[in-house]
């Protein structure tokens, strides 16, 4: 195992090899604000709650069986603070003195204990006093001076020199604005963990390694819509509106591989008081800022790291071991304690604008924060290896090393039991139980494996020493003894040795002042050089100066550029939902256009297929009607070419005993009248029956005609028939006298005659109308005509107007020729003729009539003019 440098968790880059535990989930239950209120969880064993669907859920969702969800453990709502401490917290500590990483988050709908759980209230503290509280009562003693770890704005640390480390504290006390939390003094404010009332967790960590020394570092982050903002710096201050809103950090990868918060202030600690006042500093600092961003608490994730940096002491010294590569000489480890914003969904906030948007940020965050752990427990389950987005969000992407590499993990999944939260509580379940089957890669224990971890030697003793203090005086005094006062000898020996000693101690006097000049001299040197270096340091010192302010200006412009980065990547999805979005409009309308189409040609095909079975009936229904008409015609002919024959006959047969010319004859002096005869007069003939005799020649375009007797009947109450035997005589070619211009008609209806009323009327100038005809009304007229009316074959009234000339008899009478019929038909629009059952076009609404109707539509172009009716005069 390589050396570990701590740190934020180092990632784990082959994966393989290295043992994995899952992340520990907790759950913890508090108590109800008022207990009469209905819950609907409860723990039922120290693993085991069990949720219960409400009426009104199980009204909603149709969810109505009860739920059980195992963790770790389950603290219900009269479990202690230390309690939990125990279980949750103390595992982590012992991690962290160990030099392994830990994550530890609160997670929870807003009121449901988080902030409880992490920290507490001074009279029962939260994880976090508890962590601190046990972190420094295990090493107390062991602590390094302060300032002998610096921190080196790239996630590691340094280690000063005594004497550099010494400066430093009193360059901050000097400069009491770089100066960070001091040691508390009496009646400072330590907000609600102030010394006075705050019960310290005594606890301490055993089997610590007292060949270390150590020192404990702390930061405070909050995370706030998708934004980073160190609490602990000093805020920007504006002279009119009191702080600006807080500068948002960017995060950055170490040499390591791990991630941090760039330029964030970490503040060294000595106490668990001078943690507390950090930590309140921040919640200061916290409040200001929000009420600056107009920012809501429950809606920020905090985050309070501690760091703690141990390196081995040397054995001989008493100081850090002295090694080439300092850095590998130190181990940091971090526990980071995450109080995660309200897991609840957006609606719920009711909040309007821009608190809409962080809402919505906050959700979106822990919703990466739910995708990604969903991706990696898929991951671990499949074996795929699919990209897990921890980037999406800086809550992801900082603690991402605890995920993908070692670091032990913990949640406590807070729950408010009240019934009416159950919506929110069973995906809060949900979210927890899915986290449990994550597996984190565990922690190594950490060894130093440059140094041998040191004993602690007991420090040097200064008698040790003396021996070196002491110097040569030269030769040691000679045993001489005095016998009497006049003992020369003795006297001049001493006298000769004293003299000696005076010499020796003149050179030595000498060499003295000859090494004290010499010293002098390099002392004075030294000095020259000192001030040489302190002029170039002073140099090099503006230079960093500059360097530092340059790479200020940098930072800044990264800030900026990556918040240009965050909303052009916004933009940039955002765009390409929308792109998506018409895609997918577009795909339904070229299918819509693609079935539209084939609809189309179906109808089509359709209705050319119909159009020619149309054709085809219409076709045959006109030959069915041709041949029907043809046959009736050839039947009317045959009975017509009959009838002639029959009057041929008759005609014959009368010319043969009668004079030629005579025809009917009304006995003289009654004028009788000849009814028109029926069939014979309506049928078409333009045959001049006048000729009709021995030699009958058919004349074309005379329209002089003649009725037979034999087939006249009593009609419209005329008088009796003659018979040709009784016939009167008259002049066929009697003309009366023009000259008046005197053409009277007799106009005789009879009655009962139905009125016409159509468009075309005979026109008779002199009329006289009449309905029963009397003998005087035939003397002044000279032209008859009779309105006859019957129902033909297709049930049409048919109007005849049959026409004649009135001549006189040889018996005073008057005569009838009849030379021309004229035909009445008015055709009704339905009865008459067969709806078609040719397709109609669809805007027609009304009945199709006959064939000159429909030629006037399809003329017309779907005209909706329509006549509803025909009228038809034939002339025979
Ligand atoms: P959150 O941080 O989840 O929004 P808080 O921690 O602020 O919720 O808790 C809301 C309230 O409930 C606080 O007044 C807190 O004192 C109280 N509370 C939460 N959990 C407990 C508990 N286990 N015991 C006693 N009081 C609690
Ligand atoms: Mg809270």
């Amino acid at each position: 195992m390589p050396p570990q440098r701590g740190k934020t968790p180092r990632k784990n880059k082959n994966g393989t090899g290295s043992q994995t535990e899952p992340v520990e989930v907790y759950c913890r239950i508090r108590p109800l604000d008022n207990p009469d209120d209905p819950v609907c969880l409860k723990a039922i064993n120290t693993n085991t709650c069990i949720l219960t669907p409400q009426e009104n859920a199980i009204a909603r969702n149709g969810q109505v069986k009860e739920l059980q969800y195992q963790f770790q453990y389950v603290f219900d709502e009269y479990t202690s603070q230390k309690a939990v401490y125990d279980y949750v917290a103390m595992p982590l500590m012992e991690d962290l003195i160990k030099g392994k990483n830990g994550l530890l988050f609160t997670y929870g709908i807003t009121s449901s204990g988080k902030t409880y759980t992490m920290t507490g209230t001074p009279d029962d503290q939260g994880l976090m006093p508890r962590c601190l509280d046990v972190l420094f009562n295990s090493i107390s003693g062991l602590q390094a001076k302060k300032y002998v770890f610096k921190p080196d704005r790239m996630n590691g640390f340094e280690i000063q020199t005594d004497a550099d480390a010494m400066m430093e504290r009193q360059r901050r006390e000097i400069l009491p604005g770089l100066t960070t939390p001091k040691t508390p003094g009496r009646g400072r404010n330590h907000g609600e963990f102030g010394e006075h009332g705050r019960m310290s967790d005594p606890t301490r960590v055993e089997d610590i390694d007292e060949g270390n020394i150590y020192a404990v570092f702390v930061s405070y982050i909050e995370i706030y819509n998708n934004y980073v903002y160190d609490l602990l710096e000093e805020l920007p201050h504006d002279p009119i509106t009191g702080y600006k809103p807080p500068q948002s950090k960017i995060l950055r990868t170490d040499s390591n591989d791990n991630m941090y918060v760039m330029n964030c202030v970490e503040v060294e600690i000595k106490s668990p008081q001078e943690a507390f006042e950090v930590l309140y500093k921040g919640q200061k600092r916290r409040k200001v800022a929000h009420t600056a961003l107009n920012a809501e608490s429950s809606r920020s994730h905090s985050i309070f790291n501690i760091r703690l940096v141990q390196a081995p002491l040397d054995a001989n010294t008493d100081m850090i071991a002295q090694v080439q590569d300092q850095e590998k000489n130190i181990c940091i480890s971090q526990l980071s304690l995450v109080d995660l914003a309200g897991s609840e969904r957006s609606h719920r906030t009711k909040n309007t604008g821009d608190r809409i948007k962080e809402a919505g940020n906050i959700n979106q965050s822990l919703m990466v924060l739910r995708n990604c752990i969903e991706l990696l427990r898929e991951n671990q389950k499949t074996g795929l290896g699919k990209l897990v987005p921890y980037r999406d969000s800086k809550l992801t992407h900082l603690f991402k090393n605890y995920f993908d590499g070692d670091g032990k993990v913990r949640m406590v999944v807070c729950v408010n039991p009240k019934a009416i939260e159950y919506d929110e509580t069973i995906h809060v379940m949900k979210f927890a139980e899915m986290t449990q089957e994550v597996l984190v890669t565990k922690s190594q224990q950490v060894k130093f494996d440059i140094l041998e971890t040191p004993v602690k030697r007991a420090p040097p003793v200064i008698e040790d020493y003396i021996p070196m203090m002491t110097y040569s005086l030269g030769p040691s005094f000679p045993s001489l003894e005095v016998l009497h006062c006049r003992d020369e000898y003795t006297l001049d020996q001493l006298s000769d040795y004293l003299d000696e000693r005076n010499r020796l101690k003149e050179n030595l006097m000498i060499d003295f002042s000859r090494k004290q000049d010499q010293f002098r001299a390099q002392l004075v040197k030294i000095e020259k050089e000192y001030n040489e270096m302190k002029a170039k340091s002073h140099d090099s010192q503006s230079v960093l100066e500059k360097r530092e302010s340059y790479i200020q200006k940098l930072e800044s412009r990264l800030r900026s550029l990556e918040k240009r980065q965050d909303e052009t990547n916004r933009q940039y999805k955002e765009c390409e939902r929308e792109r998506r979005e018409l895609e997918s409009k577009l795909q339904d309308k070229n299918m819509k256009i693609r079935q539209e189409k084939s609809e189309k040609d179906r109808l089509r095909s359709d209705f050319r297929n119909r159009l020619e079975h149309n054709n085809q009936q219409w076709e045959k229904n006109l030959q069915k009607e041709r041949n029907k008409i043809e046959n009736e015609l050839e039947g009317q002919i045959n009975e017509k070419q009959h009838k002639l024959n029959m009057l041929k006959h008759i005609v014959n047969t009368e010319t043969d005993s009668d004079t030629p010319t005579a025809r009917f004859r009304t006995p003289a002096p009654k004028t009788r009248t000849y009814t028109t005869p029926g069939k014979i007069m309506s049928a078409r003939s333009e045959t001049d029956m006048t000729s009709v005799g021995k030699n009958p020649v058919p004349t074309p375009r005379s329209r002089t005609q003649t009725a037979t007797v034999s087939s006249a009947r009593s009609m419209h109450g005329l008088n009796k028939v003659g018979t040709p035997k009784n016939t009167p005589q008259y002049n066929p070619r009697h003309r009366r006298s023009r000259s008046s211009n005197a053409e009277i008609w007799l106009d005789h209806r009879p009655p009962g005659s139905v009125e016409l009323g159509t468009v075309l009327q005979p026109r008779l100038k002199k009329k006289k109308s009449v309905s029963k005809l009397e003998v005087k009304d035939t003397k002044e007229a000279t032209k008859y005509i009779l309105t006859h009316q019957d129902i033909d074959s297709a049930g049409e009234l048919e109007t005849k107007l049959i026409k004649g000339n009135m001549l006189p008899t040889a018996g005073g009478g008057t005569a009838v020729v009849f030379n021309d019929v004229e035909t009445l038909k008015q055709i009704s629009p339905g009865s008459r003729k067969r709806r078609s059952s040719c397709p109609q076009p669809t805007d027609y609404d009304g009945d199709w009539t006959d064939v000159e109707d429909r030629c006037g539509i399809a003329i017309e172009g779907h005209s909706r003019k329509r006549s509803r009716g025909t009228e038809k005069v034939s002339r025979v």
